[in-house]
């Protein structure tokens, strides 16, 4: 049956979410503080609201930077969670602060409003793709019934546990991410280093046990593999700044529970002196020019 969605955040990932949801003959509305959104969404049938307290929808999608937007869109400056009313379902897909979704979690249950927090993984080519992996925390009953709209947009449907469950699960996810990542772009560095040519290397790794995702699905190295961001510049996927972000949560996570996690302080250190660098807007699989001489 048709929904009536509104979409927030339409830019790396949120932009191909809603034109799946879109293809799928859902009414979408959209809104993105960023007016370059605008033009890519109407092409694909969607209704742009200039100003987001006219939505008519009853499930609200959000896919934004982090936990101090989804407070400015809920709670603060859209203050969305005025407008909307009882029962209404909120789905936020942003990677944030498992604090901040326990918060606004709360808020939602005092305004008789259900939330679930959804994190994502699979990057801008499985948002396009529909082949997201979902990471859901908040109440079993309301993923039941979002389940339709999830399967249009990907293939994993995970429920980690109560609010914030699936952040942490993201969060830990991630911090793996930027070590195999970090670690590939080692890999390659130094092969090259040894006289080694980077599509041999690339062979014999993927047949072995240096094999990972960053090497199989997002190789770092330029021109090895067609659509990844290393062949266009480093430019769309996943940003350093939001890499950054990710890692910054793992460091939170474990300064709270005195877990130390090694590898993963070390890779913030790394991503957040590229950040300083300059290089905020670039893929993270960017940290290979930073790492090969
Ligand atoms: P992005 O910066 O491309 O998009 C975020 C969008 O949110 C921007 O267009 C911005 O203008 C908009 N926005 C911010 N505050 C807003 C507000 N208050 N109201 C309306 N719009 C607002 O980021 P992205 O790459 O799409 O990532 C979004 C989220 O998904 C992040 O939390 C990120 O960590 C997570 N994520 C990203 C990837 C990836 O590969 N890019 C993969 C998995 C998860």
């Amino acid at each position: 049956m048709e929904k009536n969605i509104l979409f927030v955040g339409l830019g790396n990932m949120g932009g191909p979410m809603a034109r799946r949801l879109l293809n799928h003959c859902h009414n979408v509305q959209g809104f993105d503080l960023n007016p370059l959104a605008k033009e890519e969404f109407q092409k694909a049938g969607g209704e742009w609201l200039e100003d987001i307290r006219k939505f008519k929808a009853d499930i609200v999608f959000s896919m934004l930077p982090g936990g101090p937007q989804i407070k400015k869109l809920y709670l603060e400056d859209q203050k969305l969670f005025s407008i909307l009313k009882p029962g209404n379902l909120v789905v936020d897909c942003s990677t944030a602060d498992p604090q901040v979704i326990c918060e606004v979690y709360e808020k939602a249950k005092k305004k008789a409003l259900r939330f679930l927090s959804i994190p994502v993984s699979g990057g801008v080519k499985g948002a396009k793709e529909g082949t997201l992996t979902f990471m859901a925390g908040g109440d079993e009953e309301d993923l039941k019934e979002i389940e339709p709209l999830l399967k249009i947009m990907g293939k994993n449907i995970f429920h980690a546990g109560g609010p914030g469950a699936g952040q942490g699960v993201k969060i830990c996810n991630n911090m793996l991410l930027a070590i195999h990542m970090i670690g590939t772009c080692e890999a390659f560095a130094l092969g090259k280093a040894l006289g080694l040519k980077a599509e041999v290397l690339n062979r014999i790794m993927k047949a072995s046990s240096g094999h990972n995702w960053s090497l199989e699905k997002y190789n770092p190295c330029p021109g090895l593999m067609e659509s990844v961001p290393s062949s266009k510049n480093y430019e769309g996927g996943f940003s350093v700044q939001l890499m950054l972000k990710d890692l910054s949560l793992a460091k939170d996570s474990m300064e709270r529970t005195g877990q130390m996690v090694e590898l993963g302080y070390k890779a913030f250190e790394i991503y957040k002196k590229h950040f300083e660098e300059g290089y905020a807007q670039k893929d993270f699989s960017h940290i290979f020019k930073k790492i090969q001489n």
